[in-house]
């Protein structure tokens, strides 16, 4: 048995049995879904080399062609549509226990995309924002993948006021509304690191964008970006460029 193998037997969760997030199936492996369910999910099988998400073709997106987003590297598990949607919704709202569901679906992206990573860090909330959610899904993700890949985590970001709903504004508009909001309090251990940012979703990229320019204030050698979900990536074309719940909607369809 390897060393992670024990601590999981001394922790009483080897052969832990759970059901499916999905279909509430049991099953027997220790992963989130079940196989039927798995087969159904929507994992990008083509993406954007650089920020991740799913898109037809090779290389850089439209997005990332005409702007490249400040991390080095952005990874996501699941194409966010729908059902991955009512997932992490129910995630944040009330069931912390399912990080350890995703992380465990998050570990082999982590392994492959961000090997030599000194350290995973998460997004912060307000201390107003945590006490009512009772959690900061982030964290909780930070740290159950942590746990499973051996990776330390730093607790480093904080978040200095609530921003307005992002949905709907400008890109500008949302800089402007984040500038300000986050706060690196401890810098000195960033420098020359490969720091991994962990999020539930991508969905602008402006938050990811945001804590990225601290980090590299902070001189880190490389950031990098992993989320559960990210919305696909968009057309350049702004007559068909899907809002982010039209994206949603289409996510599923060919
Ligand atoms: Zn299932
Ligand atoms: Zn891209």
């Amino acid at each position: 048995m390897d060393v992670l193998g024990l601590l999981q037997k001394l922790c009483g969760r080897q052969g832990e049995n759970r059901t499916c997030y999905l279909c509430r199936k049991e099953v027997f492996d220790g992963r989130t879904f079940c196989a039927d369910c798995r087969r159904k999910l929507p994992y990008p099988l083509s993406f954007c080399l650089r920020c991740g998400r799913r898109m037809t073709g090779t290389g850089f997106c439209a997005q990332c062609r005409a702007r490249l987003p400040l991390a080095d590297k952005l990874r996501s598990v699941f194409v966010y549509d729908k059902e991955v949607k009512g997932l992490i919704r129910a995630f944040k709202e009330g069931d912390p226990a399912m990080a350890d569901g995703f992380a465990r679906e998050m570990l082999p992206v982590l392994q492959r995309e961000f090997s030599g990573a000194d350290f995973l860090t998460f997004v912060p909330m307000t201390p107003a924002a945590r006490r009512k959610r009772g959690y900061n899904q982030s964290r909780r993700l930070a740290c159950a993948l942590s746990r499973l890949s051996g990776v330390p985590v730093e607790d480093i970001f904080e978040k200095k006021r609530d921003t307005p709903e992002q949905k709907g504004l400008s890109r500008s508009e949302r800089e402007k509304n984040l500038r300000g909001a986050f706060f690196l309090h401890r810098r000195a251990v960033c420098r020359d690191k490969k720091i991994v940012l962990i999020d539930d979703v991508l969905t602008t990229g402006s938050t990811a964008d945001e804590l990225t320019r601290l980090l590299r204030g902070a001189h880190a050698a490389k950031v990098w970006v992993l989320t559960i979900a990210a919305t696909p990536a968009k057309s350049l074309f702004p007559s068909d460029m899907p809002s982010p719940e039209k994206a949603l909607g289409a996510a599923d369809k060919p």
